[in-house]
C-alpha cells in the first residue's frame, strides 16, 4: 500500500473533497500560520484589497491545498486552481490570469516545478497586476502590455528550498507547515468519521492517528482502510481491535514506519554503517526516485529522530543505529 504522497486515485480525490474543511474554523492545528493569516484576511478585507501573495510550503499531506481553498472562502472570493508542471507555456498562464476577477486566488500547487520562462512571466504580474504578451513572431512580434485584476496568489510547495530568490521575494507571505501532532489527527479523525458515517471509538482514532506520521492525508485513509475492515467484519464502530487488524494488515509499525522508511533506515544503517549518504545514492540503493526520498520520507525520519542531515549527508542517528543494526534488530 502506496500510503504517502499524493491522491491514489480518483476516488481518493473525490473522497478528499468529501472531508476537506471548507472554513478556518474546521481547519485543525497549525495555530501559528492561522492566526496570523486570520488577521492578514481581516485587515485586506477592510481595506477591501486583495489578499499579499502567500507562499505555503511543507511536506505533502499537511493540509496546503485544503488551506488554499479556506483562503478563498474565508476572502470571499473565487479559486483557480493549477500546478506549477501543469504550466507548460506562458500562454495558459496569460490565460488564467487574464481570466482572474479582482481579489480572486490562482493556486498554483508545485509552484518550484514551473519552467523558469512562465516563473518570469509571472513576476510582472505579481507584483505590478500587468503581463506582456507577445503578438506575431519574427520580424512583425510586437509586446502588448495587458492589465490584470489585482489578485492573491496562493503557490504551494513541498520543497521551499528549490523555490528562485525572485519568486519566493514576491510572497508576502510565507508560511511553513509543521506534522500535526498525535492529539491533532485524532481530532481530524473523529471529524472525517463522522463525515464517512461511521463509528470510531476514541481509542481507535487514538491507535490510527499515533501511525499517521503527523499527516492529516496518512490519517484519513488508514480511516478509510479501518472503514472497509469494519464494513467486512459487519461492525457498525471502528473498535480499537479494528484499527489494529487494519495497521497489522497494512504492515504499519507503532511509529507510522512503512516498508519504504525501514528499507532507507536499513540502508543507511547496515549499507553504509550508518552514513554519511548522499541522497543519489541512496535513491539508487532503495530504488526510489530521489524527490520522493527527499520530499515524502527523509522529512519524516528526520522529524522522528532516525536521520539527521549534515554537509556531508544523511547520517544515522544513536537511536537509528538502536533501532535499525542488524545485530541489534533481528527478529524485529
Ligand atoms: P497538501 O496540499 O498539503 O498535500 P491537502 O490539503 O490536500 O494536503 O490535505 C490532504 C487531506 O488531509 C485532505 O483530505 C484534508 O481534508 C485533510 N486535511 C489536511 N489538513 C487538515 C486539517 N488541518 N484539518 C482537517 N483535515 C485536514
Amino acid at each position: 500500500i502506496e500510503l504517502l504522497n499524493t491522491p491514489a486515485d480518483a476516488l481518493e480525490t473525490r473522497f478528499e473533497e468529501q472531508i476537506r474543511p471548507i472554513r478556518m474554523l474546521d481547519f485543525a492545528g497549525q495555530q501559528r500560520l492561522t492566526d496570523n493569516l486570520r488577521v492578514f484576511i481581516s485587515a485586506a478585507k477592510m481595506r477591501g484589497d486583495a489578499l499579499d501573495h502567500v507562499l505555503l510550503s511543507g511536506p505533502p499531506g499537511l493540509g496546503k491545498t485544503t488551506l488554499a481553498h479556506i483562503i478563498a472562502a474565508e476572502m470571499g472570493s473565487s479559486i483557480k486552481a493549477t500546478s506549477g508542471p501543469l504550466l507548460d507555456k506562458a500562454g495558459n498562464l496569460a490565460g488564467l490570469l487574464t481570466g482572474l476577477q479582482k481579489g480572486d486566488v490562482l493556486f498554483i500547487d508545485e509552484i518550484h516545478r514551473m519552467p523558469p520562462a512562465v516563473e518570469e512571466y509571472l513576476y510582472s504580474a505579481m507584483e505590478d497586476f500587468r503581463i506582456d504578451i507577445m503578438l506575431d513572431s519574427g520580424p512583425s512580434a510586437r509586446a502588448v502590455q495587458l492589465r490584470i485584476e489585482p489578485f492573491t496568489l496562493v503557490g504551494a510547495t513541498t520543497r521551499s528550498g528549490l523555490l528562485t530568490s525572485p519568486l519566493r521575494a514576491r510572497f508576502g507571505i510565507n508560511s511553513r507547515f509543521d506534522y500535526y501532532s498525535a492529539d491533532l489527527l485524532e481530532k481530524i479523525i473523529i471529524r472525517a468519521s463522522g463525515i464517512l458515517g461511521i463509528g470510531v471509538d476514541q481509542d481507535a482514532a487514538a491507535e490510527i492517528a499515533g501511525r499517521s506520521r503527523g499527516t492529516p492525508r496518512i490519517a484519513n485513509r488508514l480511516l478509510r482502510r479501518a472503514r472497509d475492515f469494519a464494513q467486512v467484519a459487519d461492525a457498525r464502530l471502528i473498535t480499537r481491535s479494528i484499527a489494529m487488524t487494519t495497521l497489522d494488515c497494512l504492515e504499519i509499525d507503532e511509529e507510522g514506519l512503512d516498508d519504504m522508511d525501514k528499507k532507507i533506515m536499513d540502508t543507511i544503517v547496515n549499507k553504509f554503517s550508518g552514513g554519511p549518504v548522499g541522497a543519489a545514492s541512496l535513491a539508487v540503493s532503495v530504488g526510489e526516485e530521489q524527490d520522493t526520498i527527499e520530499e515524502v520520507y527523509e522529512p519524516y525520519l528526520i522529524q522522528a529522530g532516525y536521520i539527521a542531515r549534515t554537509p556531508r549527508g544523511r547520517v544515522a542517528t544513536r537511536r537509528a543505529l538502536l533501532r535499525f543494526s542488524v545485530q541489534e534488530s533481528r527478529g524485529d
